[in-house]
């Protein structure tokens, strides 16, 4: 049997809804092989939903990225990176290995925060992941901060604005995860290409349940390109399977609703 690879360059979410495990997860419901070089392990407080990041030394993430790419992958994705230095070697590596299906997740914050992790990493995104990425995948905050527009993203147009800058800064296909946050009778994420912009509409689901939606949209994407897809048809395929994740989202605890992987 041969199976298509991807790997994702990501940080490890403890409660298993988010990060490397969503990653893995939906490579798994794709077919897809997956392997993982990890940047950063999230914790969260016991008594509440405080997130706490330890980053990977550098070194030890180049020897995983080493190991995986020694083996070849068909495509690969990163999520939350962790220090600059990650970045660069991430950037460094996808050159070297003319990596051609990169899907950049920018990951700045998780669900519901509106604080940037790590400040100086969005800088370095921009700068040196953006125009290698094939696709890149910011929800509404990450769209502001990378296209650094006057105000948050609300409406379709913000979008649309968002969405030209980031792809002049070198993304080949922008996907902004606007979801039901975004002043629309539908949830919406939009895609452009660099030509056309398409709305991607889905029916509002009034969930709490959706830790880890942004990491299975990106990795449902990475899975649909390492099968062969055309970039539209792994958005608009991915689009698909991550709707169906959160309206199958369910409250593992009283701090944490994951999307559920597979549904
Ligand atoms: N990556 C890791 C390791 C995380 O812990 C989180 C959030 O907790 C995220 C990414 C972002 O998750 P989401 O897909 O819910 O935005």
């Amino acid at each position: 049997m041969t199976l298509n690879k991807a790997l994702t360059l990501a940080g490890s979410d403890t409660s298993g809804g988010a990060g490397i495990q969503a990653d893995l997860k939906t490579f798994q419901e794709h077919g897809v092989y997956g392997m993982n070089a990890l940047t950063s392990i999230v914790t969260m407080e016991p008594n509440g939903w405080n997130h706490n990041v330890t980053t990977i030394d550098v070194d030890v993430v180049e020897k995983q990225l080493e190991t995986v790419l020694s083996v070849g992958i068909d495509a690969m994705k990163s999520g939350m990176l962790g220090t600059v230095d990650i970045i660069e070697l991430g950037a460094k590596k996808i050159t070297e290995h003319q990596i051609d299906k990169y899907v950049l997740d920018p990951v700045m914050v998780c669900k519901g925060e509106d604080e940037l992790l790590l400040p100086e990493n969005t800088d370095a995104m921009r700068e040196v992941l953006l125009p290698v990425s094939l696709v890149t995948t910011p929800n509404l905050f990450e769209a502001w901060q990378l296209a650094q527009t006057s105000g948050p993203i609300k409406t379709i147009d913000d979008m649309k604005e968002a969405a030209t800058k980031i792809y002049e800064l070198g993304a080949k296909n922008v996907v902004i995860k606007g979801g039901r946050a975004i002043q629309h009778e539908n949830a919406v994420d939009l895609f452009f290409d660099g030509k056309d912009f398409t709305l991607l509409e889905s029916e509002k689901i009034d969930t709490t349940y959706n830790h880890g939606a942004g990491c299975t949209f990106a990795a449902a994407i990475t899975a649909n390109l390492a099968n062969g897809q055309s970039v539209k048809d792994a958005v608009t395929n991915a689009k698909k399977f991550v709707s169906a994740a959160i309206k199958h989202g369910w409250r593992l605890n009283e701090y944490v609703g994951p999307v559920m992987h597979g549904a």
